[in-house]
């Protein structure tokens, strides 16, 4: 009896489920000349955590399997199957909620919400309704040079559900997918553009990446994103009636559809149309969000099989002390403490492990270098411009890098021993990046020791100028351009080995 109780005084809670509650004071119909509306925007994202196992059996996580090889029982919600609270789980939504500041609760429980779909044969899905895993969270974005805070309203786990692939005249059902662990973050109303929720999509992003909690790859659907769009009279604080956008796969597509939708609402309600609160689908090869549906409320009720997760002191301690410095402090901290520019600090921070590798390639060079600035930059410049693209053409991560950042720093140490020159290094670096070999181990290989030796470079100057007295003519009348194309003829004759700073210094005495 008492449990009953309870359970019908949880139902009596139930209020609408969505990012924030509508006062709708007063409709905003018809066009009001000179007024200025704002957008409100918040966010909901679905991010897969990163577990060998499902949420509630031992099914495995991999992505890609052929259809419906991953299930079992529990997942296809079979009668009788019993849910087994994977504790993995727990541990990756913790570290989640903690990298976005979130307060985690001591004591949180399952519901289930009930609702009915092709992809979910149990009729509901386990989620956390009542007490989500935490609450009152922040990301810290930065746009145009501003620090500010998107609040986080909570954090709650949840599993998903399977995947429906709709053919000609058929549709499939396909449960990998089904109980695979998710959480679901919910944003504050917060977000005022496109290009806040963009940054604010990649930083959190970034947060969860660096925490090792999940993939977060939209083309995979390892994050996914809805959208809740409204507008007001800018400087007023109520909320109005809001629209929920889905199906944007990538972080460019949700900005042009928040960007889509509030053309859309300005316009209607200019047109003096009554705002319906509504789910829309984003149509990314026309460009536009389609009315879907209007939005189902799915009914909660907590879950009897699955007890309480109860989260100790000395969890919680641990957890926290294995949490990373986060991307946007740590680029703060390049700025600062390696003087390189902002945006070469955003790139080397974009994840985690292309920071720590900036950062072994500083502490290695400690050994040749000075610790200038201009050396950071320079080792920021072959990262960024040389190892990235390698990178990208391989298709992998700096993970699975042969070249180490030692191997790296070595060879610029030999750019500036004047052993190969900037030209040659890029032949090297590619080579290392190939075959993981040392730098001087492929310049002794190719023989690619540059010509440093004035007494060399100047029989070869003599016999350039020799060869275009009509060029030496036109430098002599002032024509500047005259000297590079006769330090182009050295390096052609070297085959680029010739030291580019001691012929120009030799041409330019010899043609005084
Ligand atoms: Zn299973």
């Amino acid at each position: 009896m008492k449990i009953l109780n309870f359970v019908r005084d949880r139902w009596a809670k139930i209020i609408p489920r969505g990012v924030f509650t509508i006062v709708n004071p007063a409709p905003l119909r018809g066009a009001r000349p000179g007024v200025e509306y704002e957008a409100i925007i918040g966010l909901e994202i679905h991010v897969q955590l990163k577990t060998e196992s499902k949420m509630f059996c031992s099914c495995s996580t991999e992505f890609g399997a052929p259809p419906n090889s991953q299930v079992c029982p529990v997942c296809l919600g079979l009668p009788g199957a019993l849910p087994i609270l994977n504790e993995k789980v727990v541990e990756q939504a913790a570290k989640a909620a903690l990298v976005l500041n979130c307060d985690l609760l001591k004591v949180s429980s399952f519901d289930k919400k009930i609702y009915f779909y092709p992809d979910l044969p149990k009729g509901y899905q386990i989620s956390q309704y009542y007490q989500p895993l935490a609450r009152s969270g922040y990301v810290d974005i930065k746009v145009r040079n501003t620090r500010r805070k998107i609040r986080i309203r909570h954090l709650h786990m949840e599993e998903d559900v399977g995947k429906l692939v709709h053919g000609e005249g058929v549709s499939l059902v396909d449960f990998n997918r089904a109980g695979l662990p998710l959480i679901e973050i919910v944003t504050e109303p917060d977000i005022r553009s496109p290009e806040e929720a963009g940054e604010f999509l990649m930083r959190l992003q970034s947060n969860l990446r660096y925490a090792g909690v999940s993939e977060c790859n939209m083309e995979e659907g390892s994050l996914r994103c809805d959208a809740n769009v409204s507008l007001r009279p800018k400087g007023t604080h109520e909320l109005y009636t809001k629209t929920e956008v889905k199906n944007m796969n990538s972080f460019k597509h949700v900005m042009k559809a928040i960007e889509y939708e509030i053309k859309r609402q300005k316009r209607s309600i200019e047109k003096g149309e009554k705002a319906v609160l509504h789910t829309r689908c984003w149509d990314p090869e026309r460009g536009i969000t389609v009315k879907m549906r209007g939005k189902a409320l799915a009914p909660c009720t907590p879950h009897p099989d699955l007890g309480p997760v109860i989260l100790e002191e000395g969890f919680i301690a641990s957890l926290r002390s294995q949490l990373p410095e986060l991307s946007l402090n740590r680029s703060e901290r390049f700025i600062q403490q390696y003087g390189i520019p902002a945006p070469d600090a955003s790139v080397l921070t974009s994840s985690k492990e292309l920071a720590d590798y900036y950062e072994e390639c500083i502490e290695a060079s400690s050994a040749f270098g000075d610790g200038s600035w201009e050396l950071n930059k320079r080792i920021a410049n072959w990262i960024m411009s040389e190892l990235l693209r390698e990178l990208k053409g391989k298709g992998i991560g700096i993970g699975a890098c042969k070249l180490s950042p030692q191997a790296l720093v070595e060879m610029i140490a030999l750019i500036d021993r004047g052993t190969i020159s900037g030209k040659m290094a890029k032949e090297v670096f590619v080579e290392m990046f190939e075959t993981g070999k040392r730098a001087s181990q492929i310049v002794k290989e190719k023989g690619l020791i540059q010509i440093s030796d004035e007494e060399t470079l100047t029989k070869i100057i003599e016999r350039i100028l020799k060869e275009n007295p009509e060029v030496v003519e036109d430098y002599r009348k002032g024509k500047e351009k005259a000297l590079g194309y006769l330090v182009g003829q050295v390096m052609r004759e070297t085959e680029g080995r010739a030291n580019p700073q001691i012929v120009n210094k030799l041409l330019k005495k010899r043609l005084k």
